[in-house]
């Protein structure tokens, strides 16, 4: 019934290094955003669907990267761009 992921293999072991303490290129353009997204792939730090840059899902677009998780505190939630699919930590 339930959809799954394939593409979990992106995700690095090790865990990424977030690449900023804010969305890289609204930082860059001295732009604000509402909530953080983190490319689990390289470490992108994007902002969501919900800032009007919506760069985590341009940073899929152009880099084909389908893993992010939320970026903000006490939220550990993963998405896949390309499964559309919400991916619940395992407790
Ligand atoms: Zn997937
Ligand atoms: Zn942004
Ligand atoms: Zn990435």
């Amino acid at each position: 019934m339930a959809k799954s992921c394939t593409h979990l293999d992106h995700i690095q072991v090790q865990g990424v290094t977030p690449s900023a303490n804010g969305c890289e290129e609204c930082l860059k353009a001295g732009d604000t955003w509402v909530h953080l997204r983190l490319c689990l792939t390289c470490g992108h730090v994007g902002c969501c669907d919900s800032s009007k840059n919506k760069h985590a899902t341009e940073h899929f677009h152009t880099t084909n990267h389908p893993l992010i998780q939320s970026f903000e505190p006490g939220e550990d939630w993963v998405w896949c761009y390309i499964d559309e699919l919400l991916i619940e930590p395992a407790e």
